[in-house]
């Protein structure tokens, strides 16, 4: 049974109210899933939560219960839940053909491709559709692979790039690494992460050792010659990673020494999250070769890209290549319709704006509360770093899961991630007002002074 909270917080008011749940029970749902679900697929939350509606930045779960949505479906709701305008470009194109395929022409491929190079610095206009990150990532290797015709990845220690095999080959965390399948030619560079930064060195002392690592790696462990590197310019999974802002320049120029292209994988940074430029690369003044996407990039329907200049994009020819879904014209104005939100209605100042007060509320927070170590981000990509000592760093992960539960009694969902699972993701649809961002912050405000009173 669950207690009801001592707290006088809740989430601002929606102007929406969600009809009363009349499908299958919250139990009868969680036994069928338990039952006929991989398990493999993990819940949230001690007693998980059932989601029943959204409305831009609010979610209801199946008691009418009202909560503001931090996490965004996992970075993926970009402009708010069920938004009209996105969504009544899906209707719009289901009434008149829900699926074809690329073996035939239909404007919406092109159309959204050609809309989507207008957002990138030029040369970069020439996209790849696909259905998810995973998906993306594997196939900008395979271009990059091509093009240079070198086997090796450098990837990124502390990165995920997804869960297919050759992505989670790159993807660096071992909660995420399965006992099957080894990577094959990929290789693991030191991420700039200060605050943990693994050779003990502090910036900017350090003369970016972690940047400068990469060469001495490649001249030892490589050919000398590498396919890519491929990398987020904020991790996300690894607990909203901030590198200086030297360090992707001289990863850049290291791995173009060595003959490989750069990927981006702007899966979580991109669309504006990082608030001040459209792509999180743009924060570095760095220019990839090929950029990947998902998530943000059609509000919640299943899309993924790459994109790229055309000499690397022409590679795919010399044999056949084929996405089913890849491209669909529902994906295809889904996307469109994000990317014409996101001009119209402001979306990247609003998340540099709100996020730039949030960020501040949180910092705020740290100087009473012992338990933040840090407080990171950019835009509305924010991470806050649990720890049980500041001096040691001790990784505060059952603390981090008791936050969760205490922010969800009081009507707020937040993210988590790391590799210890201690730091705490915000990554909220970007229509996030002030008021929201204010109610954020005095939850995990009160909600720290809890977990911290009983310790
Ligand atoms: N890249 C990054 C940076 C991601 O965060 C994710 C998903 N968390 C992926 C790739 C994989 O995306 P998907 O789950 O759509 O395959």
């Amino acid at each position: 049974m669950s207690v009801e909270p001592t707290t006088k917080l809740s989430p601002p008011k929606a102007d929406y109210q969600p009809p009363a749940w009349k499908g299958p029970s919250r139990e009868e749902v969680l036994e069928t899933r338990q039952k006929h679900v991989n398990p493999g697929i993990f819940h949230l939350y001690k007693n998980p939560i059932m989601v029943v509606e959204g409305r831009m930045q609010y979610l209801w779960d199946d008691t009418g219960k009202q909560y503001l949505d931090a996490f965004g479906g996992i970075v993926t709701v970009s402009v708010g839940h069920s938004h009209p305008k996105v969504n009544g470009a899906v209707k719009e194109q289901i009434d008149h053909i829900q699926h074809t395929t690329t073996i035939y022409l239909h404007p919406n491929i092109g159309m959204y491709a050609k809309n989507l190079s207008d957002h990138f610095p030029e040369g970069l206009d020439v996209s790849y559709f696909t259905n998810s990150g995973s998906e993306a990532n594997e196939t900008a290797i395979l271009m990059a692979r091509l093009f240079t015709g070198n086997e090796t990845v450098v990837a990124l220690r502390n990165a995920y790039h997804g869960g297919t095999t050759g992505a989670l080959g790159l993807t660096a965390h071992g909660t995420w690494k399965y006992p099957a399948g080894p990577p094959q030619n990929v290789m693991h560079a030191t991420p700039g992460y200060c605050y943990r930064c693994p050779f003990g060195l502090s910036y900017p002392n350090c003369a970016m050792k972690c940047a400068h690592d990469l060469d001495e790696k490649l001249r030892y462990e490589s050919t000398g010659k590498i396919a890519a590197f491929i990398g987020e310019c904020l991790q996300g999974v690894g607990g909203v990673v901030v590198p200086p802002k030297e360090y992707f320049g001289i990863i850049y120029e290291t791995v173009r020494k060595y003959g490989g292209v750069v990927i981006a994988d702007e899966v979580q940074g991109g669309f504006g999250r990082t608030g001040e430029h459209f792509w999180a690369f743009e924060n570095w003044g760095v220019k990839p070769d090929l950029v990947t996407m998902a998530k943000g990039i059609a509000n919640g329907y299943a899309c993924g890209g790459v994109t790229t200049r055309m000499e690397i994009a022409e590679t795919m020819k010399q044999r056949l290549h084929f996405n089913t879904y890849g491209g669909n014209p529902v994906s295809m104005a889904a996307a469109n319709a994000t990317l014409q939100v996101i001009d119209e209605e402001n979306i990247q100042q609003k998340a540099k704006e709100i996020g730039g007060h949030l960020k501040g509320r949180l910092e705020a927070l740290a100087d009473k509360h012992p338990l933040i170590g840090e407080v990171r981000g950019m835009g509305l990509m924010l991470g806050v770093e649990l720890v049980r000592d500041r001096k040691t760093k001790e990784p505060a992960n059952t603390e981090a899961v008791e936050l969760l539960e205490l922010a969800r009694e009081r009507g707020l969902l937040l993210g988590k991630g790391g590799l210890f699972g201690n730091v705490l993701r915000i990554k909220p649809p970007m229509c996030l007002t002030r008021d929201d961002a204010d109610f954020l912050a005095d939850v995990v405000d009160e909600a720290l002074g809890i977990i911290e009173e009983k310790r």
